[in-house]
C-alpha cells in the first residue's frame, strides 16, 4: 500500500508535467534505437539485456577506449557463457553482438529514441551530460539516468537554463537498474517534478520488454533500494572499524542467517566502494540526519584506491 505521501509524491510529479508538457515522447513500440552512456559494470550490463531482450541495436558511448574494450571482452564472457550452457545458440549470440556499437563520442546519440546515462555517481559529471543530450538527441528521446541517489528533479532541471520551459525535463526519468544487471530482474522507476506520465510509461514498458520488473519510488534520497541496503553495509563496515566483529563473520553471519548469497562486505566490493561512499553522502547530506554518516573506513579506502572488484582490491583481493 502507498502511503498518502508517496501518493501525493508520486502523483504530484505526473500532474505537474501534466500541467507544464506538451511534449510528444516516443511511444514505446518506437523504441528502435537505444544509447547507454557509460561503459562501466552497469552500462555494459543495461547495453547487452536491451541487446538481448528488447532486441535493439544499442549505441554504447565511453569517454575512456580502455573501459569500452574491458566491458566488450566482458561481455563475449557473458555470451560465450550463454551459448556453452545451451541458453542461446551462437547465431543468436552472433546477433546480439552485432547489435551493440561503441563510441567515445556522445554526438553520436543523435538519433537514439532512448538514451540511459550509467556513469559515476558524481552530480556535476551527470548534470553537464543532461545539458547535453537535451542539445544533442531528438525532440521525443527519452532521457533515462541510472543514479543510485542523485535527485532526479535537480538532474531534469540542469536539461535547460529556463525552468519553466519542460520539453526536456518532461523527458527525464529514472531506471535504476539492479547489479549484475543480466541477473536482477528488479529496477526501480523514479520521477522527477517535471517527468511527464508518458516519459514514465514509455521507460516502464521499455523495462518490462527488457524482462525487468519495475517498481515505482518517489524522488527522495536514496530512492527505495538504497535507502533500505546502504545502511545495511555502512553499519557492517562500523561493525569492521570498531572491532565489533571481523570480515568473514560479519559476512558469514548475513549470509547464513538471512539467506542472502553475499554478505555485506563482499556486497560492496561488488557495488563499488566509490558507489557506496557517494551514495551514503547523498543521504547524510541531503537529509541532514546522523543515522546516514559515512563510515570513516569507507571514506579511507576510497582514498586508498581499494574500488572493491572493479580494482582489484576491497574488502577482498580479486
Ligand atoms: P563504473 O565506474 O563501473 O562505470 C562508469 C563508466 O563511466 C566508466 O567506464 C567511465 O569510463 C565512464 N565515464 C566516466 N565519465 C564519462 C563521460 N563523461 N561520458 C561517458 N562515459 C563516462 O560505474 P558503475 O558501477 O557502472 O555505476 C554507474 C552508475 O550506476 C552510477 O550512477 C551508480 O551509482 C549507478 N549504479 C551502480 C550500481 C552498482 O552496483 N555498481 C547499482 C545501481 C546503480
Amino acid at each position: 500500500m502507498f502511503t498518502p505521501i508517496f501518493r501525493r509524491q508520486l502523483l504530484q510529479s505526473s500532474k505537474h508535467a501534466r500541467c507544464f508538457s506538451s511534449t510528444r515522447v516516443v511511444a514505446t513500440a518506437d523504441v528502435k534505437h537505444l544509447g547507454v552512456i557509460g561503459a562501466g559494470q552497469m552500462g555494459l550490463g543495461i547495453a547487452l539485456v536491451a541487446a538481448q531482450k528488447a532486441g535493439v541495436p544499442v549505441t554504447l558511448v565511453d569517454t575512456n577506449q580502455a573501459s569500452i574494450d574491458k566491458g566488450l571482452k566482458f561481455a563475449d564472457k557473458l555470451l560465450a557463457k550463454d551459448v556453452s550452457k545451451e541458453r542461446i545458440t551462437q547465431d543468436q549470440a552472433d546477433k546480439i553482438r552485432s547489435l551493440l556499437s561503441t563510441t567515445t563520442s556522445m554526438d553520436s546519440l543523435s538519433s537514439v529514441d532512448f538514451v540511459i546515462e550509467a556513469v559515476p555517481e558524481i552530480p556535476s559529471l551527470k548534470f553537464s551530460i543532461f545539458e547535453s543530450l537535451a542539445q544533442i538527441c531528438q525532440p521525443h528521446t527519452i532521457l533515462a539516468t541510472n543514479t543510485s541517489s542523485i535527485s532526479i528533479t535537480r538532474i531534469a532541471a540542469s536539461t535547460t537554463k529556463d525552468p519553466t520551459d519542460t520539453s526536456a525535463s518532461s523527458r527525464v526519468v529514472s531506471t535504476h537498474f539492479m547489479n549484475p544487471v543480466p541477473i536482477q530482474k528488479g529496477v526501480e522507476i523514479i520521477t522527477g517534478l517535471q517527468t511527464s506520465q508518458e516519459t514514465v510509461d514509455t521507460a516502464i514498458a521499455f523495462c518490462k520488454k527488457m524482462g525487468k520488473i519495475p517498481s515505482q519510488s518517489a524522488d527522495s534520497p536514496g530512492f527505495l533500494a538504497n535507502r533500505i541496503l546502504m545502511p545495511y553495509i555502512n553499519e557492517a563496515i562500523i561493525c569492521l572499524e570498531t572491532g565489533v566483529g571481523r570480515r568473514d563473520d560479519i559476512d558469514a553471519i548475513m549470509k547464513n542467517g538471512t539467506n542472502v548469497p553475499m554478505g555485506p562486505l563482499q556486497l560492496a566490493d561488488f557495488i563499488g566502494i566509490d558507489t557506496c561512499l557517494a551514495i551514503m553522502k547523498v543521504l547524510h547530506e541531503e537529509t541532514g540526519d546522523s543515522k546516514y554518516r559515512p563510515s570513516v573506513l569507507l571514506g579511507k579506502m576510497v582514498d586508498a584506491g581499494w574500488l572493491g572488484k572493479k580494482s582489484g582490491k576491497g574488502f577482498y583481493d580479486y
